[in-house]
């Protein structure tokens, strides 16, 4: 019996860090969820928008909320939002963002302390260091993240699942400039298909578009979009705090204090991902890792160009995981303490 799995992507964009020093990084997450856990995940990221901390149930409506007779409309609204990585800044993210954000972050990391931990593989790909200036066209990110975004879950389900055969039943990703493109929505997954069909079959090659306002799903019809939705602001999350551990994007204050939640598991990540005695049970679920190692001119001479795709030969030798997290833990010290033994 094939493991029957849905996977959930979102990519990042950084141009300059809050220095304005150019960094033009472009991050793929990839989650993989196994089907038979997806609700019950989709059920932990929504019962966290109830702020009441004796009773944690949720419903998209006020009209049926359970806990209708002590909450408030304006507060359930509230709790509602949109939950988006760039919004969590001092300045201007709303208590309920800064909240539930940060026990969204808590409730997946104790998924990892308790060996139910959820699989994620990203990916950075350092684009200066491709020299892709060289091939100029406004396709050229497009066509990257093609090849890549395969790249991400082709080792996904190579590394996570114990050479079990696997069924994707969906994929989704975030509404963005990927929608419109002429070849990821309906070619893409075709073409990791026939690469890889030994081992994994797709069900619907058709990639699922998201949009991250989970609002607009709020009828019961649409539900299966609905939690679809609040999993990808998760991803959103996720790729979002773990760069600004990676590459220091920004000096905000709530910004660091969230990342650091992350910080020790990204830490292990790039320093020992084979640790199997680790107390945080990552190997072989979670993964980051970034490309290219070489530099600029070496590296271009492997790029060619068919019908407008990139295509890259030989890329394996060219992941790697040598570097170092550039923002400083933020919090205090015991703090910092706890959290690394
Ligand atoms: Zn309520």
């Amino acid at each position: 019996m094939a493991v029957e799995i849905e996977i959930f992507g979102d990519e990042i964009i950084c141009p300059i860090d809050f220095n304005n020093k150019i960094r033009n990084i472009l991050g793929i997450c990839c989650l993989f969820l196994p089907l038979k856990l997806k609700d019950n995940f989709a059920k932990n990221l929504l019962d966290r928008r109830c702020l009441n901390p004796n009773y944690k149930k949720w419903h998209p409506y006020f009209e049926n909320c359970p806990k209708k007779h002590i909450c408030k409309e304006s507060w359930h609204n509230s709790n509602n939002c949109e939950i988006h990585n760039q919004d969590i800044r001092s300045s201007r993210a709303s208590n309920s963002l800064k909240t539930i954000s940060k026990d969204w972050i808590k409730f997946f990391i104790e998924q990892n302390k308790i060996n139910q931990t959820i699989k994620f593989n990203m990916l950075f790909i350092e684009l200066d260091k491709m020299d892709i200036s060289k091939f100029g066209t406004s396709k050229i990110h497009e066509n990257i993240y093609n090849r890549f975004f395969r790249t991400t879950i082709h080792y996904g389900v190579k590394s996570f699942f114990n050479n079990s055969k696997i069924l994707v039943k969906n994929v989704y990703h975030d509404k963005g400039s990927m929608e419109k493109h002429k070849y990821f929505p309906y070619l893409n997954l075709h073409k990791l298909s026939d690469e890889i069909q030994r081992q994994i079959q797709f069900e619907n090659k058709e990639i699922i578009f998201v949009d991250s306002d989970h609002k607009k799903y709020s009828s019961s019809k649409d539900i299966n979009l609905y939690k679809a939705s609040n999993i990808i602001q998760f991803v959103d999350l996720l790729l979002g705090l773990t760069s600004q551990c990676l590459f220091y994007l920004s000096d905000d204050p709530l910004k660091k204090e969230h990342a650091s939640l992350i910080y020790p598991l990204v830490d292990r990540l790039i320093k020992k991902p084979r640790n199997y005695n680790s107390s945080w049970y990552y190997v072989n679920k979670q993964n980051i890792s970034f490309f290219p190692k070489s530099k600029g001119e070496d590296f271009k001479a492997k790029f060619f160009d068919l019908d407008g795709n990139l295509i890259i030969d030989d890329l394996t030798k060219e992941f790697h995981k040598n570097k170092k997290l550039e923002m400083p833990f933020y919090g205090s010290k015991q703090q910092s303490l706890l959290q690394f033994f």
